[in-house]
């Protein structure tokens, strides 16, 4: 086995693992559709988040989820993306054992955070999202479970 290929837990490492998948659609019900046609799965969680600014709805997939987001109003962040970019793979999510850990570290390295604190998110999980522009492109949310 490729050393890189090693599961974190046998080199006595937390093992990180993909939270979910957040796409961002223009309508939740359209998107739904989707879904449940080619994955016969109904959302576990629907919600609007006003803090964000979105509507999000959690589909099970095995041990993870895609999270669909839809823009609550013209200046929440996902309408935004969605008016620039299309609708599409909007940020991929890790569960880390320890967050502020995460955090300090990002910051230690200077990497650029979303926010400046930590949130807590819809099912009682802390989050925060490191920027694009810090993480090769890639909008990254780390997710410590209660
Ligand atoms: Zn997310």
């Amino acid at each position: 086995m490729l050393r890189g290929l090693q599961p974190p837990e046998d080199r006595g490492l937390p093992s990180p693992k993909i939270h979910h998948v957040g796409i961002a659609v223009e309508s939740i019900d359209d998107a739904l559709s989707l879904y449940e046609d080619a994955l016969g799965v109904v959302p576990a969680l629907r919600t609007e988040i006003p803090a964000e600014g979105v509507i999000i709805a959690m589909l099970p997939v095995g041990d993870s989820r895609i999270e669909l987001l839809e823009g609550a109003g013209a200046d929440s962040p996902i309408t935004r993306f969605v008016e620039r970019r299309g609708p599409g793979l909007h940020h991929i999510a890790v569960r880390v054992e320890d967050l502020e850990a995460s955090v300090e570290r990002l910051r230690a390295s200077g990497r650029r955070l979303v926010s400046d604190e930590i949130r807590l998110g819809a099912e009682g999980y802390r989050y925060v999202f490191v920027h694009p522009s810090s993480a090769g492109g890639v909008l990254l949310e780390l997710i410590e479970e209660p």
